[in-house]
């Protein structure tokens, strides 16, 4: 559940970070992926800073009617305070003479002039921001094969600015009438999301994934029809847009309110209260992503039309490509609205999402620094879980090229090191909670053993299972990492002082 400190938090965006801050945030957790990395720092920064103009307009305007409002109100007092002095005046029977000013009408006068001089300071200002300016909105495509880090870019972003965020499945969504879930259900999840605050929902983030699969059919393919993905990219286009929609959602009832009422009326309180929600979608960010396998043979094509059918046909992988510079890219990183368009999405949906980047096929040293470097990287979760449980487990560097080399292999991304590990950890998993294992050190032929075990085909050297040492092995698991690992070696002196001698 959204806590109230992160709703405080997302509303002193005042202090909103530069792109460059949130680029590094995205450093700590996010390997690689330079390039989306810093087009997204932008395009989000951009965003925030359009809804925070926004708000500071329509605050100067309201503050302009509240000034208004008050001098209007002091001109008022002044007028009667001026009548009853004439009043006074004439009853005491001075009727032939002026009437003389009191000292509370003066002071009034010059509070008048400087109200006067504060209000036309913020008809200056307001004249001078443009109000009828609207910054547009630019929701953002990411394409990238699965496992390559979409979702992650977006939610680390999302976390540290403090804002909502919901994640959709665009394959679930179906165009209203048929059955599944209609589009404004992205909507109800982020504003669940947002502890039921439409405020902070209307600046949120949704990430539709998966919107490859919208793809129009070739009418070849489908007999002509298609009646799923084009009609839920028809369907998006207003929420991308800017869209008030209307729904009902069932709130649950906060138990601390529930209890106060019971106590107060003795009658119980429902868990949940059916609320209507009208939630405006034009600050919403709208982040697209999907794998659009595929994509690159269509941008190759466009970039190679010189190629004849026979000689495009035989290229075994279009996944990367010669530039002018010689320099080998990954056409991904290519591709414009027209291969978009070619690949299936509809024109208007493109025009609606300006921003479109390509993360890079991930490679074997990138899975091998996401093992181990990212703030909360997979190797020092682990590590982390064993130590609740008194040990210490530690990967030798081998270990982890060669858990690296077997995710390439089996081009999982960086979503299949997750169950790499937990393959090499079942058995350790299983055997160490409650024993006396102190140490567990997961070397290459520990690895190797992992995956001649699960019979795949990846050529591998010297295999053996996994060791483990009770804490009088000390010693012994720090010789046998420091003859795989020199730098593990270090970080074990670190930890537990002087080195042992290899005997
Ligand atoms: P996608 O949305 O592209 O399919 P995800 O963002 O869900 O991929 O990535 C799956 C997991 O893999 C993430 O939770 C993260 O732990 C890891 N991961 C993927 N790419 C990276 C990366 N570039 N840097 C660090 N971790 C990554």
């Amino acid at each position: 559940m959204f806590k109230s400190s992160i709703v405080r938090k997302f509303h002193e965006l005042k202090t909103l970070p530069p792109p460059k801050v949130l680029k590094q945030k995205l450093d700590d957790y996010i390997i690689g992926q330079e390039k989306p990395k810093k087009i997204l720092s932008v395009a989000v920064y951009n965003h925030y800073l359009k809804i925070k103009d926004r708000e500071e307009k329509v605050q100067n305007v309201s503050q302009l009617d509240l000034l208004k409002a008050r001098y209007q109100n002091e001109v008022d007092k002044l007028a009667i305070a001026k009548e009853r002095a004439k009043n006074d005046f004439s009853s005491a029977g001075n009727n032939n003479q002026g009437t003389p000013v009191p000292a509370t009408t003066q002071e009034f006068e010059i509070g008048l002039k400087s109200m006067k001089a504060r209000i036309s300071a913020q008809e200056e200002k307001i004249a001078h921001s443009d109000f009828q300016l609207q910054l547009a909105k630019s929701n953002i495509m990411l394409i990238g094969p699965s496992g390559s880090g979409k979702t992650m870019l977006t939610t680390t972003m999302a976390k540290h600015l403090h804002v909502p965020i919901s994640i959709s499945d665009c394959t679930q969504l179906t165009q209203a009438g048929y059955t599944g879930d209609d589009v404004h259900e992205v909507i109800k999840r982020l504003l669940i999301n947002s502890n039921y605050s439409k405020d902070l929902c209307e600046k949120g983030i949704v990430v539709l994934d998966e919107v490859d699969k919208l793809a129009k059919k070739k009418s070849k393919d489908s007999g002509g029809k298609d009646v799923s993905g084009e009609g839920v990219q028809q369907s998006l286009l207003k929420l991308l847009e800017g869209h008030q929609v209307e729904f009902y959602l069932d709130r649950p009832v906060d138990p601390k309110e529930a209890d106060r009422q019971l106590r107060k009326t003795g009658v119980h309180s429902p868990m949940s209260i059916r609320e209507h929600y009208s939630i405006n979608t034009e600050n919403i960010l709208f982040v697209l992503s999907g794998a659009f396998v595929g994509l690159d043979k269509i941008v190759y094509r466009r970039l190679n039309p010189q190629l004849s059918d026979e000689e495009f046909n035989e290229i075994k992988n279009y996944e990367f490509i010669i530039n002018s510079n010689d320099n080998k890219v990954s056409t991904l990183s290519l591709a414009q609205p027209e291969d978009l368009v070619n690949f299936g999405l509809i024109p208007e949906m493109i025009g609606r999402v300006p921003i479109v980047t390509a993360l890079e096929p991930l490679e074997e040293s990138d899975l091998f620094n996401i093992l181990s470097k990212p703030k909360n990287s997979f190797v020092k979760q682990y590590e982390y879980i064993f130590q609740k449980i008194g040990i210490t487990l530690k990967f030798t560097s081998k270990a982890l090229k060669k858990i690296s080399k077997w995710a390439l292999i089996n081009k999982t991304g960086a979503r299949g090191l997750k169950s790499i590990l937990e393959r090499v950890l079942l058995e350790c998993n299983y055997d160490c909670p409650e024993s006396g294992i102190r140490y567990i050190l997961i070397t290459e032929k520990n690895v190797n053993h992992i995956i001649k075990e699960s019979g795949h085909s990846l050529k591998i050297g010297e295999s053996e299972p996994i060791k483990y040492y009770s804490r009088a092995d000390q010693d012994l698991f720090r010789i046998e990492a420091a003859k795989e690992d020199k730098e593990l070696e270090k970080d074990l002196d670190k930890l537990f002082g002087t080195t042992p001698t290899i005997k």
